[in-house]
């Protein structure tokens, strides 16, 4: 924690700054270790705070590394009156643009009176987009709690069941398999509804002859897997075989050209062109991926505006997909950490198409 502290201060340096304000949760535990809500991290050149309420005392007080712990009666903001550093007058204190809400910056304004707030956008985020090793093995963790997750439900994926049965089952599954939860809202969608990127899991029974697409992901010390896989239950047509195949030759030809040095737009380019050269274009409507780590879907974005050039240490996810509506769709995901020469890819769920007979 002290490295990433100490990054951050020499950023506030740079961006003209005298404070930070850290509020949104993932940049809170990046800096702090504490997995907990409700933690507020205030950053000056000597000065490293981290303020939480009663509820959560004896959690920050094991888990909060390098920073000075500070317990607030009320709304945690409101404590920042107590700070003498923060009522210099014309003091340049930072918060986090696109996580604080308008309300609590019109409450900023009476609490610290004297200062000039500053809108800061990506301070945090551009170190947290590069994972050390640490990050990476809890990542890898978590993708194979969701491999041994996804290996287990395919015995319980039978006609009638319910895709809310599954996806509570896969849910379950990630707590059993030391996982502390799903990352995000598990998603089943069969049939006609597999045409629906973000189909979350419904009442709809699974028929025989259709496709099951399952978008699933665990998080394990609070580091994220997210991945896909579809599969047809009895046997697969021929029209389902050659839409499979394509997102797979899509999506296998984007892993191997993922390395250090490519743009997120010219990677997503890689798996486009799969797609549309055989005439589905027009069915991949989002983006090829994006980055994880603390958070589902963080930096770097790969999409066909995403400008980033990706890094070693990097972990983005590689989902192209076809949707074709009323009649379904197919998306495999893989979860891939950026080398310099290459990726490896961090789930180990098999890609070629499975039929549940
Ligand atoms: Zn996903
Ligand atoms: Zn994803």
């Amino acid at each position: 924690m002290k490295n990433r502290i100490r990054r951050i201060v020499s950023l506030l340096e740079k961006e003209n700054l005298d404070a930070l304000l850290v509020n949104f949760q993932p940049n809170v535990r990046y800096l702090s270790g504490y997995d907990g809500t409700n933690g507020l991290v205030v950053l000056a050149s000597d000065k490293r705070l981290f303020i939480t309420d009663f509820r959560y005392q004896e959690q920050a007080q094991k888990e909060v590394k390098d920073l000075k712990l500070h317990f607030a009666q009320r709304e945690l903001i409101y404590d920042l009156a107590k700070f003498k550093f923060l009522q210099k007058r014309n003091q340049r204190i930072g918060f986090e643009a696109n996580h604080t809400s308008y309300s609590t910056v019109q409450k900023l304004k009476e609490i610290i009176p004297n200062a000039l707030l500053v809108p800061t956008e990506n301070l945090v985020e551009s170190l947290l987009i590069i994972k050390d090793k640490g990050e990476v093995a809890k990542i890898e963790k978590a993708a194979q709690i969701t491999d041994k997750t996804f290996s287990h439900i395919l015995d319980l994926v039978k006609p009638g069941v319910r895709e809310k049965d599954l996806a509570a089952e896969i849910e379950h599954s990630f707590k059993r398999m030391g996982g502390d939860g799903a990352a995000f809202s598990t998603i089943v969608a069969s049939g006609y509804r597999s045409s629906m990127p973000h189909g979350r899991a419904s009442e709809k029974k699974l028929k025989v002859g259709e496709f099951v697409t399952f978008d699933m992901g665990a998080i394990y010390q609070g580091y994220v897997s997210d991945m896909t896989r579809t599969l047809v239950l009895g046997k697969a047509t021929l029209k389902q075989r050659k839409i499979y195949s394509l997102v797979l030759s899509a999506q296998t030809k984007a892993i191997s050209r993922a390395k250090a040095g490519i743009s997120g737009m010219e990677l997503d380019k890689v798996a486009r062109e799969v797609i549309a050269k055989a005439g589905y274009g027009k069915y991949f409507g989002h983006g090829l991926g994006h980055g994880l780590g603390l958070e589902v879907h963080s930096g770097p974005m790969v999409n066909a505006r995403s400008k980033t050039i990706l890094k070693p240490g990097m972990v983005i996810t590689i989902e192209p997909g076809i949707y074709i509506p009323g009649w379904g769709g197919v998306r495999i995901e893989d979860d891939v950490l950026i080398t310099a020469r290459g990726c490896k890819v961090l789930n180990q769920s098999p890609k070629n198409l499975i039929e549940i007979r």
